[in-house]
């Protein structure tokens, strides 16, 4: 897509100022993409630069992290944490520990958090960060040890007012429960509202766990009520198998749909029967294990290695596994074998290319930033009780957050109207998000 001719220099200056880091470039383009016509409205954005401004992180940190493994070998790993915008509120994004992480991709992650966390209409700012860590076959001394150093080089960076990190890929409520002793240790103070995700003993909230993945299905079925449809029947595709994508698949399965495959990076496991999110539960929770065990504990299910989901028929697909999994090819596939909604349960899994193919086929595309927002305004929900020393119970807390991810929907639906794309949530989630985050720069002066 072509961008407006004022954005041409923005996009040219993102590109040259940050060498290499095609996921960044890649996410700053797609929110470009959607402003033309807002700037056409609001002259005063340009005036105040906001896009320029927005493009640049408030403040970007790396730092070493040592460790030792458990032969006693030093390990040496890299830490970041992009601390993105805070017109809204205190930084606020999730730590990921992958080998693939580097600086573009928190700038990326970072990025869209900033829109993301706006749409949920709470007062969160937009955060990033993580490590080029890798969990897998970790022990859980090693674990402990790795999260020890990380944090105590981070520490100095967060506070419940200043930045508060939470789980992505990798870090969970064990890595979560490790950061925060150690934060507690070198501040000599109880916290709780400087990270999110925590143990239900111990300062977390009901849903937490849950949320991105009942978020995204809460959002999928506004889309499919705006057209008149519901899950009823529906047959499912969901990508992954980590924490987005069982508690999709347990609520597309409450809702009347069935899940038929579900994937991680060995392969995909798929199952006419419906996936077992019990059994599920049991290998990829408690056991630590691959679909693989599942599928050999699951008569009806079959094991493909390195198999690609998106070939299967569908009327639903949910990539939940991880950025540009699911290509203009796969988009293609599944348009042709009738698949008529998508949601984005990770961030950015489909490439510009999908998202095309999906827009210019009427699917009901939900983009990230909206769909999977339930995950980060759950954790906004958790430092509200934190603040008040409150827990709700789980009924009213995952009532709020579908109430949450009706706004959510209702916003972006109204706002792709408002600017004459009805029925592109991408175009609405990217417009009502930076619209918020925009005033608010303009309200605070040249900050
Ligand atoms: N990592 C999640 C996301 O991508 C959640 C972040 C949070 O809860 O702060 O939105």
């Amino acid at each position: 897509m072509v961008l407006d001719e004022k954005l041409e220099p923005v996009y040219a200056a993102v590109t040259a100022r940050n060498p290499g880091e095609t996921e960044f470039h890649q996410a700053a383009r797609e929110v470009l993409e959607s402003l033309g016509p807002v700037l056409a409205k609001h002259p005063e954005y340009n005036e105040h630069k906001v896009i320029e401004r927005i493009c640049e992180p408030e403040r970007q940190i790396i730092f070493r992290v040592p460790w030792q493994d458990d032969h006693g070998e030093v390990q040496i790993n890299r830490g970041f944490r992009v601390e993105f915008n805070s017109v809204l509120g205190p930084y606020k994004g999730g730590l990921r520990f992958h080998p693939s992480v580097n600086l573009g991709i928190v700038k990326f992650l970072g990025f869209e958090q900033i829109f993301k966390n706006a749409l949920t209409g709470l007062p969160i700012g937009g955060g990033k960060g993580g490590s080029d860590f890798d969990p897998k076959r970790r022990s859980d001394d090693e674990i402990m040890r790795f999260c020890q150093s990380f944090m105590t080089e981070l520490f100095r960076h967060l506070g419940e007012h200043t930045d508060v990190p939470a789980g992505d890929v990798g870090v969970g409520g064990r890595e979560i429960g490790y950061l925060f002793g150690q934060y507690k240790r070198i501040t000599n103070r109880y916290e709780s509202g400087v990270l999110t995700g925590k143990g239900l003993d111990w300062g977390g909230s009901q849903v937490r766990t849950e949320a991105t993945g009942f978020g995204a299905v809460f959002f999928l079925a506004e889309m499919l009520r705006a057209r008149g449809d519901s899950f009823d029947g529906k047959i499912a595709l969901v990508s992954g198998s980590g924490n987005v994508a069982i508690y999709a698949i347990e609520k597309i399965h409450d809702l009347g749909g069935r899940v038929v495959a579900c994937s991680d990076s060995d392969g995909i496991v798929h199952d006419e029967k419906g996936i077992d999110v019990e059994l599920l539960k049991q290998v990829k929770e408690r056991e630590r294990g691959r679909v693989s065990d599942y599928a050999d504990r699951r008569p009806t299910a079959e094991f493909v290695a390195g198999g690609n989901l998106w070939g299967l028929p569908c009327d639903i697909a949910v990539p939940s596994a991880t950025q540009n999994e699911l290509t203009g090819t796969d988009a293609e596939r599944l348009v042709r074998n009738g698949c008529i909604a998508v949601a984005e349960g990770a961030n950015m899994p489909c490439t510009p290319e999908a998202v095309r193919t999906f827009l210019a086929a009427g699917v009901a595309f939900g983009p990230g930033k909206a769909a999977n927002a339930g995950g980060v305004a759950t954790s906004a929900l958790e430092m509200q009780q934190n603040a008040s020393r409150d827990s709700w119970t789980f009924e009213y807390t995952e009532e709020r957050l579908a109430g949450i991810m009706r706004d959510i929907h209702d916003r972006c639906f109204e706002t792709a109207d408002e600017y004459g794309t009805p029925g592109n949530y991408v175009n609405g989630a990217n417009i009502a998000g930076f619209i918020k985050v925009a005033n608010a720069m303009v309200a605070l002066g040249l900050v």
